[in-house]
């Protein structure tokens, strides 16, 4: 009997340590996004679905995920929201969020708003840019962009720009979610937010896409490793030499999601502060093959949170 206590006492431990760290998963979906995260307090979201549902059905099966805290549509493009109808259909959600786009091409095809309308218990919500989701109490998840007026749109690229952005803090580190956003969105959001935008890791927007990821705008992030979430052989060409170049100046490791899905973590405070990374850096410096790994400077966590408070200072942009 008491052994077993001291069993049961040690996975405890085990899997609150487990919990204590972030993680993200950027999933291969094909020409698409679909952001999978951890939180240290054991809840989850996804972000995105990708353009069809069985990619992202395997991946969050593979997962042993039965619930979503959150999902969240970064705007209404079918590469966006059309694996979601398949997580909405075998997962249980608990909160849906949208923005005020509608892409009355989609008509017909994105019923998002109805499945979560349909789910049991599961609320809808508009976030406004300057807010912050209360996801975890260590991490700090600041909405840096999205459209909350309704305002209706064709399939082109002005939906876009009204991706919900998100960025995510943790243990000193940033992830910051472009969605498809364009350089137009980076400029109105490093007019709003100064440090604030500083992040180790950025989804690159638009799928690499020359329109998106502007110089500035990376001198301004400065990432250390960018993501881009892509399709092999896609008609569009993504990613274009453009993006490609710009991050290679600003010195960022680039992974893509074209030889699967990308990983990486933010350790606990006191864990030190290796990130870990799954995949090999693609497009990046070609001088290193090696998985990088980051031995920063370790800070204890009440510095850590409090540049996240920092952060929420910096006034919301008058809209
Ligand atoms: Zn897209």
């Amino acid at each position: 009997m008491k052994r077993l206590t001291l069993a049961v006492a040690i996975l405890l431990l085990a899997s609150a340590n487990l919990r204590a760290q972030l993680n993200a998963y950027f999933v291969n979906v094909g020409q698409g996004d679909a952001i999978y995260l951890e939180f240290p307090n054991g809840t989850n979201a996804l972000i995105d679905g990708g353009p069809s549902g069985e990619p992202i059905y395997q991946f969050l099966k593979g997962k042993g995920v039965t619930k979503l805290d959150r999902v969240v549509l970064t705007h209404p493009h079918s590469d966006h929201y059309r694996g979601l109808k398949k997580v909405f259909n075998s997962f249980e959600v608990d909160k849906y969020y949208d923005t005020r786009a509608e892409n009355v091409d989609a008509q017909g095809d994105n019923n998002l708003r109805e499945l979560a309308g349909a789910e049991p218990g599961c609320r809808t919500l508009y976030p406004e840019p300057g807010s912050e989701l209360k996801w975890d109490s260590n991490v700090t998840v600041k909405v840096l962009s999205s459209c909350t007026k309704a305002v209706q749109m064709h399939d082109n690229d002005e939906t876009n720009n009204c991706s919900l952005v998100l960025r995510v803090y943790y243990n000193g580190n940033g992830i910051l979610l472009t969605g498809d956003a364009e350089s137009t969105i980076e400029s109105e959001i490093m007019r709003n937010y100064k440090s604030g935008l500083n992040s180790t890791y950025i989804k690159i927007g638009h799928h690499g896409a020359r329109t998106s990821t502007s110089a500035q705008f990376l001198a301004r992030v400065q990432p250390k490793v960018a993501i881009i979430s892509v399709g092999k052989d896609n008609v569009y060409g993504h990613p274009h030499k453009e993006s490609l170049d710009r991050l290679r100046a600003a010195g960022a490791q680039v992974y893509t999601t074209l030889g699967g899905t990308q990983s990486l973590t933010i350790p606990a405070p006191h864990k030190g502060m290796e990130l870990l990374l799954d995949g090999q850096p693609q497009f990046g410096d070609l001088s290193s093959t090696e998985t990088p790994k980051f031995n920063m400077e370790e800070r204890p966590f009440e510095t850590a949170d409090r540049a996240a408070l920092q952060q929420l200072q910096e006034t919301a942009p008058a809209k």
